[in-house]
């Protein structure tokens, strides 16, 4: 039996997805570091909603991100107190139109330690047109194969633009409550270097999802999304997804084998660095794009 095989009982080590007060979360960043550290967590995410979030479930403005920031720094300083865990500031941003686009804007992007964005549909889109676009269809999807298709094609180049011209280091809840073409948005994550969030938060179609992705060479990240320190290293969910699609440790960038050595993992996955070696496909698959429009 290989260590990192097939079938080896399998640690979360980094949780990389969890909300707190500033956007719809009831922690603040101590007490979901505390529970991180309690988990045996090496590395925490705080990845609280980008701004475009409707009725207050996003942060305030990007502003927040900075007393954010000061909130982690006070905590990673403190050494001694969570030995062995760092705190990372992310977000999960918005996509908020046709093209891609995230309301956590490109600088802000590169100012993250990760990057985590996901298809809301709960959001003060960008232009009211296309919003009203993206709703009418959604709500005759269901009526007309022709509609039902149009939305599918459509929600697949939304989402694969983002990857293109962002820096996302993870995509959340990938084809959660849209339809979308799983095998087209894991070829372009492969390209992108983006992991595909398996979630523990909503499970809904995940096994199916996670099936494909993995079949188009995926990288995965299993993630709490908790918006309560209690949901944190709470993994069950997602590593019996992760169990019955076969996936081997290798595939997911934040698991060991029981036992293994932690350190030789997280010096792989480098959030907002690993994706330096991707530009020149970035832009290769940009003009693909603006073609296929
Ligand atoms: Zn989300
Ligand atoms: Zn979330």
């Amino acid at each position: 039996m290989g260590g990192r095989g097939h079938g080896a009982t399998l640690e979360v080590i980094a949780d990389y997805h969890t909300h707190t007060i500033f956007s719809h979360g009831q922690g603040t960043v101590r007490l979901n570091a505390q529970a991180a550290a309690r988990s045996g967590l090496r590395q925490l995410g705080i990845a609280d909603h980008g701004p475009a979030m409707r009725w207050g479930l996003g942060v305030e403005s990007l502003e927040t991100f900075e007393t954010i920031r000061r909130d982690i720094r006070d905590i990673n300083e403190v050494s001694g107190t969570y030995r062995g865990l760092s705190v990372l500031l992310g977000c999960e941003a918005n996509i908020i139109d046709f093209e891609g686009n995230l309301d956590i804007p490109p600088w802000l992007q590169s100012d993250l330690d990760v990057v985590l964005a996901g298809f809301h549909v709960q959001i003060r889109p960008r232009s009211l047109t296309q919003g009203m676009r993206y709703l009418v269809d959604r709500a005759l999807s269901g009526m007309s194969s022709y509609v039902a298709k149009r939305e599918r094609i459509r929600n697949t180049d939304v989402v694969t633009a983002a990857l293109i011209n962002n820096k996302i280091d993870i995509l959340t809840h990938p084809g959660l409550r849209i339809n979308i073409d799983t095998a087209e948005l894991a070829k372009v994550s492969v390209q992108t270097g983006t992991l595909l969030e398996i979630n523990c938060h909503h499970d809904d179609a995940m096994l199916a999802f996670v099936k494909v992705a993995a079949r188009c060479g995926a990288r995965f990240v299993i993630s709490s999304d908790a918006h309560n320190p209690d949901q944190i290293g709470q993994y069950e969910r997602g590593l019996e997804v992760a169990r019955k699609a076969g996936l081997c440790g290798e595939q997911i960038m934040n698991v060991i084998a029981k036992g293994e050595d932690p350190e030789p993992k997280l010096a792989r996955f480098r959030p907002s660095t690993h994706l330096a070696g991707s530009a020149k496909k970035r832009s290769d698959l940009s003009k693909d794009l603006h073609e296929y429009k």
